[in-house]
């Protein structure tokens, strides 16, 4: 944008709208991840409405604007009776899952550093199992915690209990199970980890970031949530199955003190005294009223009822995915979450041909690259499709597509890895079929590939030299 020139209104305008419409699209269904569509206009609608009533709101000082604290109190009272708490649970709505983990770990590490003498600047550890969303390594990175990793099962793809159990030391600040996991939609053995953190004085956080508002509602479960003792705080997203527009999670504690500790305040500056229970200062509450609106309109039946069409969609392409030769689903998923691996075999299915193939089709599923866990076991590349109410309405159409794509690479090789692709991308942008890429970035050494991801993302918004 060198052109600095006003311009009229209407060619702003179809210049956003051009650039939307470049985009995959975020309604229908064909993106398998980022995106989550209730599949109602109405609700869309409802959003919109929220937002644009609450767009210039300041959340930084819900004394000033009594609104935005009036709707943070509903959206946490909901979210606790949801989750099953009690009335000791509290918490905070905050721009995200990130930062309601980012806030669950920086409340367990104040909390811990003042619990003895001597920890005021030590570094606590943080046991998580490898299925952990990243969330909490940069949470670590950014609050200086050690990351204890523990090798999930690697067919189930599940947290280990015991192997977790074992990690729990008096330098442990916080340890972390999923609700379900993201990568394979795994439900952690939460009451397990939880008893066994209870017995070692050890928090424990259960991430229900994409499982808080869906699972309630999914069926025969065991027990995950606040329900659990030794739980003691939960993160939960409103812009996943709360069908919010992005920017808004809830984080829960169980007791008001843990909660406090999540908070900053500093009067040591001439200005106005500042509060933050979140990462941010000046806080939009567009996203926040929107998932009250949501909430409102829906109550637990409508919830239900979304969480029963994200359901049905799920089980049908799951079994439809059971049929396909040469691939399989990875464990037990609890959730609307499938991850797809190869089977071994002439007729095996590499999932990330499989994922080049369903895009070639229309269909956006995530690729995700396998891991060596500490143990030295490995976990499975993966082809990854989130499910959301929507998909219950094309889930023949997706069952279909994944056969046609995998019938597409049937038997072709695991594409290879190739050290000289990073210097292409970094020159010519990614290519159309990812697969060679992706083999390439499983192969590497994590040093040599993170740099490289940072220079390919941050080329992307680079405005470039001056000239
Ligand atoms: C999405 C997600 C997060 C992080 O949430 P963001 O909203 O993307 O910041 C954390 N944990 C799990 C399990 C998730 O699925």
């Amino acid at each position: 944008m060198t052109d600095h020139q006003p311009q009229p209104v209407d060619a702003v305008l179809a210049r956003l709208a051009q650039l939307r419409a470049a985009d995959p699209p975020t309604h229908g269904g064909r993106v398998l991840s980022y995106v989550y569509d209730p599949g109602r206009p109405d609700l869309d609608q409802l959003a919109a409405e929220a937002v644009r009533l609450f767009l210039p709101v300041n959340g930084l000082d819900p004394t000033t604007f009594g609104s935005a604290a009036v709707l943070e109190r509903d959206v946490v009272a909901f979210a606790r009776d949801v989750l099953h708490g009690d009335g000791e649970v509290v918490g905070s709505v905050t721009s995200g899952g990130t930062e309601s983990c980012l806030l669950a770990v920086k409340s367990a590490r104040d909390t811990w550093r003042a619990a003895g003498p001597g920890r005021e600047r030590a570094h606590p550890r943080l046991v998580l199992a490898t299925t952990a969303h990243p969330a909490f390594r940069k949470a670590a990175h950014y609050l200086d915690l050690d990351v204890v990793e523990v090798a999930v099962d690697p067919v189930t793809g599940r947290a280990d209990a015991a192997a977790m159990a074992a990690e729990l030391t008096d330098d442990t600040a916080l340890v972390v199970v999923s609700a379900p996991s993201y990568p394979f939609g795994a439900l952690d053995p939460v009451a397990e980890v939880a008893a066994a953190a209870a017995d070692a004085g050890v928090p424990c956080h259960v991430d229900a970031c994409i499982g808080g508002w869906v699972l309630p509602w999914w069926g025969d479960l065991p027990p995950w949530d606040l329900a659990v003792p030794g739980v003691t705080s939960i993160s939960a997203d409103l812009h996943k199955y709360g069908y919010a527009p992005k920017g808004a999670s809830v984080v829960l504690y169980r007791g008001r003190a843990a909660h406090r500790a999540q908070y900053f305040a500093t009067t040591a500056w001439p200005g106005y005294p500042v509060v933050n229970p979140t990462a941010l200062g000046s806080r939009g509450v567009g996203a926040m009223a929107a998932a009250w609106a949501l909430l409102r309109a829906l109550g637990e039946p409508g919830l239900a009822g979304l969480a029963g069409d994200a359901r049905r969609a799920t089980d049908a392409v799951r079994a439809a995915a059971g049929e396909i030769a040469g691939l399989h689903v990875v464990g037990s998923p609890v959730g609307p979450l499938l991850a797809l691996a190869a089977d071994d075999g002439p007729d095996s299915v590499d999932p990330f041909r499989l994922v080049d193939a369903l895009r070639a089709r229309g269909w956006v599923a995530q690729a995700q690259p396998g891991l060596v866990q500490p143990d030295g076991s490995r976990l499975p590349r993966t082809a990854h499709l989130t499910l959301t109410a929507v998909s219950a309405g094309i889930a023949d159409d997706l069952a279909a597509a994944l056969s046609a794509a995998a019938d597409d690479v049937r038997g072709l090789p695991a594409p290879l890895p190739d050290p000289a692709l990073a210097e292409r991308v970094l020159t010519a942008g990614l290519p159309d079929e990812l697969a060679g890429v992706m083999a390439t970035l499983e192969a590497l050494p994590a040093d040599v590939v993170r740099p490289l991801l940072v220079e390919v993302l941050a080329s992307v918004v680079d405005p470039g030299p001056v000239g």
